[in-house]
């Protein structure tokens, strides 16, 4: 059977390495950029995607280029606890969560994927413009190389959209469909260099019912001056500089232009001013989603990761269910009589949860919990629990741990997905 996979992202390297590990050898990968580079800042892989990627035996990879992280401390904006969210070994998880930069994970997944699958696996410069329907199921797709000066076409008799959040498979699915939603919040990223805080395994959220900055320890050792390279997120309601459209990951622009709304930020054990001040550099984009659709697979189509569930980013989801998907994907390829079948199965294995994630998403996921202390008490508290009782804290990271299956009861068990 051949089976192609649109974009050697996260989600279609992972792919790639699930249905090779199922048994599935006629696997390809075509991607739109010209090659392949390890781009991006930090991401985040939650347990249930770590047992996953173990399962295909890149574990010891990972944790080498991975900093763990043991808690996400959720603080407001005047300093004062709200919640700890305990992912440690001691709160029941058999797995870590690893934090890293994506371009160390990208290129971890790529290796395999050419060590696997062959060094031709992952064919680059060749952008889906679009497929159709051959008699009896396979799919003729077209692809443009080298900016439009020509095209090929390429049969399969599977097609799996990961093509992230601006997916052309998911257009060609669902034409009419509008394109990303904007939440009307714009996000600046970086990278700082410096000591760690909170002793280097906490994932930090802070904020007021306006701004919020997110900030953890993405690399797996101290420098030689005792530093670890923090990733963080800093983001607000925009003043109309954002446009929905410039979704690019990589568009930098100066500190000086958001460095003014954060000042005087300064937690005690982390000045937060200091931190965003310290980066190299800085980038911009609008927060980014997609609604969620009501199909994902037709025929012998189907879609994965962000071309599917594209999610705003809280509670670091967005790369841990895009494995999961690649995982069930190819577990259900393998054990169901028939294509059409396995694609109905795996959109019923993930579709419902990744539709109530990404709407649980829309209204914060678990950073609500500074919202819900803000409209309580904005000037501060002595302690959270004096504001809001410990039990509803306590629910607001369940249920989010329920929803997206990292919570330590289904992220301990063997992995459901091998075949
Ligand atoms: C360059 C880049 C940097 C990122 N940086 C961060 C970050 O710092 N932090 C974070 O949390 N998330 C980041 N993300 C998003 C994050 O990787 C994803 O949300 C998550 O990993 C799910 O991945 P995905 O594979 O579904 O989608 P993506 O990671 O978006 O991958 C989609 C891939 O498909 C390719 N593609 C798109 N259209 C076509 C087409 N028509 N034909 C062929 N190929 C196509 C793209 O070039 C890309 O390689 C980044 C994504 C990208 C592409």
């Amino acid at each position: 059977m051949d089976i192609l996979v649109t974009g050697a992202g996260i989600g279609g390297l992972a792919a790639a390495l699930s249905l090779q590990h199922a048994g599935f050898d006629r696997v390809r990968i075509v991607e739109a950029a010209p090659e392949l580079r390890p781009l991006g800042a930090g991401v985040n892989l939650l347990p249930n995607a770590v047992r996953e990627l173990a399962a295909l035996g890149l574990f010891d990879e990972l944790v080498t280029a991975a900093a763990r992280t043991d808690e996400i401390r959720y603080y407001a904006r005047t300093g004062g606890l709200i919640w700890r969210d305990d992912r440690s070994a001691g709160s029941g998880h058999r797995w870590p969560q690893l934090s890293l930069q994506r371009g160390r994970l990208h290129t971890v997944l790529t290796e395999a994927v050419r060590a696997r699958l062959g060094a031709d696996a992952i064919v680059t410069d060749s952008r889906l413009t679009g497929f159709t329907e051959l008699p009896g199921g396979r799919l003729r797709t077209t692809l443009r190389h080298g900016r439009g000066a020509s095209s090929s076409t390429l049969d399969t008799d599977v097609l799996v959209g990961a093509d992230g959040i601006r997916s052309a498979v998911r257009a060609t699915l669902h034409p009419h469909e509008d394109g990303p939603a904007w939440n009307g919040t714009t996000v600046w990223r970086g990278t700082t260099r410096m000591p760690p805080f909170l002793g280097g395994t906490s994932m930090l959220v802070t904020g007021d019912g306006t701004q919020k900055v997110v900030a953890y320890a993405m690399s797996p050792d101290l420098d030689r001056e005792g530093r670890t390279l923090v990733n963080w997120a800093a983001s607000r309601p925009a003043d109309g500089g954002a446009e929905a459209d410039r979704s690019d990951w990589n568009r930098p622009v100066p500190q000086a232009k958001f460095l003014p709304h954060f000042r005087d930020w300064d937690l005690g054990f982390l000045d937060v001013t200091a931190l965003l001040a310290g980066a190299s550099g800085a980038f911009e984009y609008p927060m980014l989603d997609r609604d969620p659709l009501p199909r994902w697979s037709f025929g012998h189509t189907t879609l994965l990761g962000d071309a599917a569930h594209a999610m705003c980013p809280m509670g670091s989801g967005g790369t841990t269910q895009a494995v999961i998907d690649a995982r069930a994907l190819a577990y259900c390829l393998a054990t169901s009589g028939g294509i059409e079948a396995a694609l109905t199965a795996y959109e019923e294995h993930r579709r419902p949860a990744m539709t109530e994630l990404q709407l649980a998403n829309r209204n914060m996921g678990p950073e609500i919990v500074i919202d819900m202390t803000y409209d309580r008490a904005p000037a501060g508290f002595r302690q959270a629990t004096d504001v809001i009782p410990a039990a509803e804290l306590a629910d607001v990271a369940r249920h989010h741990a329920r929803i997206g299956a990292f919570d330590p009861a289904a992220a301990s068990t063997g992995s459901p997905w091998t075949v």
